[in-house]
């Protein structure tokens, strides 16, 4: 068997799987939570609805992994004799910048840059880093390791696109500027629904859809990412759970007059405190926005109604961008189960030349699947993500790459 481990680190969690890319089935997953402030583990074998959990001890991400190696390797949750069975390591990193447009190899300057990124990324990169040398430590030495970075498909975005209306030399000095996320799934999803559409990517322009928790729409132009919703962070572009997506810079400053706020109080309450959960006062879920919408309640239809019309404008505004539209696509826990809204961001799109089959549309959820009607100009899709594999195989890509 040829196994990757994928891993996910965070400042206080360890997400993994381990996929056979034999067959591209996942063996276990699981997630080492809560480390530094406790620890559990949650670890599940699918092949024989074995799941475990357990609280831990998790001080750091060394005893995290530690605890992984131990629940692979031995007792019910046992999947592999030993940790050299696994033929390499993929980590998700969120920030790579502009020093990192594609995956590679890690080595100890690697990880420094990653860590000397912290500033751009302060939630993410540094447990990343610390992730990194943990895993170096605990795994068998010599098991490659491969990093893969959320911002590096959009690396191909023009200056026009990455470029924000401030001074140049803050661009220059303190690399202020659009980088965009969720890269792994718009190009995992972008290339599946080329092939779903039997079209060479090349050929197709594309509206890819991520709406999850976080939330983020990219143009696809010949498989290269063009421009991008969410920009110098996570909290751009459209309104997602509890963050804000794009609001005016002076009400920023505005509102950090009239609550006293500093910086990091200002950064809360526009990463936790708004999207869904702030307007709606319902909470952050889609499900329970979509549930308040049915009993009638005007905050949730108010919270429901804005995010589709902020959709609907990223499809527009994208598809004058790219000069054409082939497809939209939808995706993330949202956009692949969802109807209402995809059926919401649909609606009353016919003068651009979408129209869905609303009775099919119902029915999808998170299945790969065209939900437009054969009239429709530009087809619609729901498209599941999987960025995890995405991340195996780019691991296994570039170790291939690193041996010629
Ligand atoms: P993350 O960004 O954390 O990866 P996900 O992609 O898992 O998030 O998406 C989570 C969102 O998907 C939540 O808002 C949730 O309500 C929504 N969601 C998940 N399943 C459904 C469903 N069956 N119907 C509607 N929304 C759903």
């Amino acid at each position: 068997m040829n196994l990757v481990l994928v891993v996910n680190a965070g400042s206080s969690s360890l997400k993994y799987q381990l996929l056979n890319m034999d067959d591209e089935s996942v063996i276990a997953k699981g997630n080492c939570d809560r480390i530094g402030v406790g620890g559990h583990l949650s670890h599940k074998v699918p092949s024989k609805s074995y799941v475990l959990e357990q609280d831990c001890d998790f001080p750091t991400h060394t005893e995290a992994f530690e605890k992984l190696v131990e629940v692979l390797t031995t007792g019910e949750g046992k999947v592999v004799g030993s940790m050299s069975e696994i033929s390499a390591v993929g980590h998700r990193i969120v920030q790579g910048a502009e020093i990192f447009d594609r995956a590679c190899m890690v080595t100890e300057e690697v990880i420094d840059q990653i860590d000397g990124l912290s500033e751009l990324a302060p939630v993410h990169n540094h447990p990343h880093a610390l992730a990194l040398r943990a895993c170096s430590k605990v795994l068998p030495k010599g098991t490659p390791q491969v990093v893969v970075f959320d911002t590096a498909f959009h690396q191909t975005m023009p200056p026009k696109a990455f470029l924000f209306g401030l001074p140049y030399e803050d661009y220059k000095e303190y690399h202020v500027r659009k980088y965009g996320f969720h890269g792994t799934s718009h190009r995992f999803v972008s290339a599946a629904l080329a092939e779903a559409m039997g079209k060479d990517i090349k050929d197709l322009k594309i509206v890819s859809c991520h709406l999850g928790n976080g939330s983020s729409i990219t143009a696809v132009d010949g498989g290269k990412s063009v421009d991008t919703s969410m920009g110098f962070t996570p909290l751009d572009g459209i309104l997602m759970g509890t963050r804000c997506g794009s609001v005016d810079p002076s009400a920023v400053t505005f509102v950090m007059q009239k609550h006293g706020f500093d910086p990091h109080q200002m950064s809360e309450y526009m990463n936790k405190k708004s999207g869904f959960l702030g307007l709606s006062g319902v909470g952050s879920d889609n499900r329970d926005i979509q549930n308040a919408c049915l009993e009638g309640n005007e905050r949730a239809i108010l919270t429901s109604d804005i995010l589709q019309y902020q959709i609907k404008k990223y499809i527009g505004a994208y598809a004058a961008a790219m000069n054409g539209l082939d497809a939209v696509l939808f995706t993330g826990g949202i956009g692949e189960n969802s109807w209402e809204v995809r059926e919401a961001v649909c609606e009353n799109m016919e003068y651009f030349g979408i129209k869905i089959d609303k009775a099919y549309n119902k029915t999808i959820r998170g299945k790969l699947t065209k939900i437009s009607t054969p009239d429709s100009k530009i087809e619609v899709w729901v498209v599941p993500t999987n960025e995890e594999l995405l991340i195996a195989r780019d691991t296994l890509a570039v170790i291939a790459e690193s041996k010629k």
